[in-house]
C-alpha cells in the first residue's frame, strides 16, 4: 500500500540537510498527512523519506526581543492553538489552525507541511498573507534564503521550494504587521469538520485613531485564482476611505483583479463569485470589529 524504500530519521536539521545531500530523491515527511495520502494514491512510488516530526529544533514559537513571531516549521497545529502569545495577540492564526481537519489531523499535521504542500486550499496560508509572514528557506549548502509567503505558491501543488533540495525552518511575523490589526479569516466549506475551504478570505485591517478611517488593509483569498493570492488591487481602493457600507461594498469580484475562479465538482465559478464576495465583506467586518471599529451611519 505505502511504496517506501527507505525511512531515514534525522536527529537536526543538519542531520536532515546531510541526509538530503546524500539522498537526491529523498522525500521531507513532517506530519505525513499529505504525503501519506500521495503515497497510497501511488503519486510517489519506492520512496525514501526523511521525517523531520520529531526535531524539536523545528518545532516551537516564541517571540524575539522587538515581538515578531517566530513559528518552527514542523511545529503541530495544536501547540500553534494552545500557545498563549497566539491566543492574546493572533487569535485568528488559532481560529485558521482550528479549522484544520479533526482533532486527530490537527494533533499530528504541521503548519510548515501546510505551506510547502503549496495546496490552493490550505488554510493557513490567507492569514499568512495578510500578516506578510516571512519564510526562511534553508539550502543543501547552509545558506539561509527568505521569502514573502506571496511568492510561495507558484500554481496548484506548487511551490518555488526546490524539492529535495530546500527545508523550510522558520516562518516569522513581523510585529508591524500584527501589532494595531484587527484579523479574521472565513472558511467557506460545506461541513464544519473535515472539510477542505470550498474558499477562504483573511482580511487584516488597521483604523485611525478614530476608527473611522481604514489606514491599512489586506485582504487574501484561497480556491479564488490557481493560487492562494493576496489582492492588493481591491486593498488600494479601500486605504484612506470612511468605514462606511459603501465602502465594504466595494469588496466585489469586479474589483479584485487577481481572482480567477473556476468551476469545479465542489462548486461552480458562479458561486464562487458569490463567495469572493460575501465572505470578503463578512470577514471585514469581523476584522473591524476586532480592531474596535464599527461601519459609520453617513
Ligand atoms: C483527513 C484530512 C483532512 C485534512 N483537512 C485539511 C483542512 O481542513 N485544511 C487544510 O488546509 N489541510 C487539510 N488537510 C491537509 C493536511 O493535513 C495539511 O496540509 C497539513 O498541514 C500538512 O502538514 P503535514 O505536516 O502533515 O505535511 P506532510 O504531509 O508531512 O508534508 C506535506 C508536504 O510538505 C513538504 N514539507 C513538509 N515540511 C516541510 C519543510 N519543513 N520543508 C520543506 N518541505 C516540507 C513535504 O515534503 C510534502 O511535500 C487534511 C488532510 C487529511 C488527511
Amino acid at each position: 500500500m505505502y511504496d517506501i524504500k527507505k525511512v531515514h530519521q534525522a536527529s537536526s536539521m543538519n542531520d536532515v540537510l546531510k541526509i538530503m545531500k546524500e539522498n537526491k530523491e529523498v522525500k521531507i515527511l513532517a506530519g505525513g498527512t499529505d504525503v501519506l495520502i500521495k503515497m497510497r494514491e501511488r503519486k510517489y512510488k519506492d520512496v525514501e523519506i526523511v521525517s523531520i516530526g520529531d526535531i524539536s529544533e523545528l518545532s516551537g514559537i516564541h517571540i524575539d526581543e522587538s515581538e515578531n513571531i517566530i513559528i518552527k516549521s514542523a511545529t503541530k497545529f495544536i501547540d500553534i492553538i494552545n500557545n498563549e502569545y497566539i491566543a492574546k495577540h493572533l487569535p485568528t492564526l488559532g481560529k485558521a489552525c482550528n479549522q484544520i481537519g479533526s482533532p486527530q489531523i490537527r494533533n499530528i499535521a504541521t503548519i510548515g507541511g501546510n505551506l510547502c504542500n503549496g495546496a490552493v486550499s490550505a488554510d493557513v496560508v490567507p492569514i499568512l498573507l495578510v500578516l506578510d509572514a516571512q519564510l526562511h528557506i534553508v539550502g543543501l549548502d547552509g545558506k539561509m534564503r527568505i521569502i514573502n509567503v506571496n511568492d510561495l505558491h507558484t500554481g496548484p501543488g506548487q511551490t518555488s521550494l526546490i524539492e529535495g533540495q530546500e527545508l523550510l525552518v522558520e516562518i516569522h511575523i513581523k510585529k508591524e504587521n500584527y501589532v494595531n490589526f484587527g484579523f479574521d479569516y472565513y472558511k467557506y466549506g460545506k461541513r464544519n469538520a473535515m472539510e477542505i475551504a470550498t474558499l477562504g478570505c483573511a482580511v487584516g485591517i488597521k483604523l485611525n485613531k478614530q476608527k473611522d478611517i481604514i489606514e491599512d488593509i489586506k485582504i487574501a483569498y484561497s480556491v479564488a485564482a490557481p493560487t492562494p493570492r493576496r489582492c492588493s488591487s481591491i486593498e488600494k481602493l479601500m486605504i484612506g476611505k470612511k468605514l462606511t457600507k459603501e465602502t465594504i461594498n466595494l469588496i466585489k469580484p469586479e474589483n479584485i483583479a487577481e481572482l480567477i475562479p473556476r468551476d469545479s465538482w465542489r462548486a461552480s465559478k458562479n458561486f464562487r463569485l458569490q463567495l469572493i464576495k460575501e465572505t470578503g465583506r463578512r470577514t471585514a467586518l469581523e476584522a473591524i470589529k476586532a480592531n474596535g471599529g464599527e461601519l459609520c451611519i453617513d
